[in-house]
């Protein structure tokens, strides 16, 4: 039967985003920090959050936390806009440079909101594979972009959730054109590769970041996109003006303000990503070389049931099907429930 008029045909193919929420003990499927925020930041948070605050509306530019961004990253508050997380502001690129007559370009496989948000606006999303190993193919890329000639191209630097990352050398290339180039870096703390210095030289480099992943912030939503400042006025026109709430406006300033804190597990997380690795080779599976918080790895044709038999045991990775159905991304937990999850594959396999 056909749906009454209101309804959007370009949507009818779209599935909506549907979270796996099944009981679980271990959860290692969101690349989310396995430690839970620190005590001492949040009193810092409560402390600084007043009763006068939550009748008024929020400052719509975070104007302290951006200002703070700024001096840490050496930009000026301009070249930075805040997002309730990256997710919004990936979407908000769509809205000021893509849209209908617009083409974007991402990598395959890499993260599902570039290609999500594009068929939303009805951006032409065309993909360029990773080679076999999941390295990047500049060749195939630089082609395709002088073919194509999109309008902007997402790298997610370090990739998920392949985890690799690519150098400096290959994202100048990549900016060699007129397009936006859209490098994100949600996992860069545990890369230590940013191309955030490449930002004085490129008028056409947007860089994205978020509090989600080594800032064990996931859940207050919060993100940043640097840019040039004409980029960011953009990106202000379309976005919802008071999209970042006071409550993760302030805890972003106070975990800017105490960003030693974060520096150990930081370490711990890619020591423990380092001998998961080595662990799972030793299992005879294949893991697939990282530079962020999780790993993807190779099981073959089980890995369908091996994903069901960790749920079944209170396990949660993340099973992505399609080219990559005889592979799971891990995400590195703490010591202990990384154990846990080798006892239960090693019981497995
Ligand atoms: N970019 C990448 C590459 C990601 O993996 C994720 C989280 N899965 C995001 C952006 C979204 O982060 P946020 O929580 O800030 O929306």
């Amino acid at each position: 039967m056909n749906k009454p008029r209101y309804f959007k045909e370009s949507l009818a193919r779209l599935k909506p985003y549907e979270p796996h929420l099944v009981p679980y003990n271990i959860k290692l499927d969101a690349n989310e920090n396995p430690y839970p925020f620190p005590g001492s930041l949040l009193d810092e948070i409560f402390t600084k959050i007043g009763s006068k605050d939550f009748p008024l509306y929020p400052d719509p530019l975070s104007s302290r936390l951006r200002k703070k961004l700024a001096e840490k990253l050496g930009v000026l508050p301009e070249n930075i806009v805040l997002g309730n997380g990256s997710d919004e502001l990936i979407l908000c690129l769509y809205l000021a440079f893509g849209g209908q007559g617009r083409t974007a370009l991402g990598f395959s496989p890499s993260f599902v909101m570039f290609w999500h948000h594009a068929f939303v606006t009805q951006t032409e999303f065309r993909e360029v594979p990773y080679r076999d190993d999941f390295s990047f193919d500049l060749k195939k890329a630089l082609k395709t972009i002088e073919e194509q000639k999109p309008h902007l191209v997402f790298l997610a630097n370090p990739n998920n959730p392949t985890g690799s990352l690519v150098d400096l050398k290959t994202i100048e290339k990549l900016l060699a054109f007129d397009h936006l180039l859209i490098v994100d870096e949600a996992y860069v703390e545990f890369s230590g590769v940013s191309a955030v210095e490449l930002l004085k030289e490129y008028p056409n480099l947007v860089i994205l970041r978020t509090f989600s992943k080594a800032r064990a912030l996931a859940g207050l939503r919060l993100g940043y996109l640097i840019a040039n400042k004409e980029v960011i006025k953009e990106i202000i026109k379309v976005k919802n003006p008071y999209n970042v709430n006071i409550f993760s406006q302030i805890a972003g300033e106070v975990v800017l303000d105490n960003e030693e804190v974060f520096k150990e597990e930081i370490k711990e997380i890619i020591a423990e990503r380092e001998k998961l690795f080595q662990q799972l080779i030793a299992l005879g599976v294949r893991p697939v070389k990282s530079h962020a918080n999780f790993i993807l790895v190779e099981f073959g044709e089980r890995a369908k049931t091996i994903h069901q038999e960790l749920i079944n045991q209170g396990i949660l990775v993340r099973y992505l099907g399609g080219v990559l159905a005889n592979y799971l991304r891990i995400t590195v937990g703490t010591p202990e429930e990384n154990r846990q999850l080798l006892k239960i594959l090693e019981e497995n396999l």
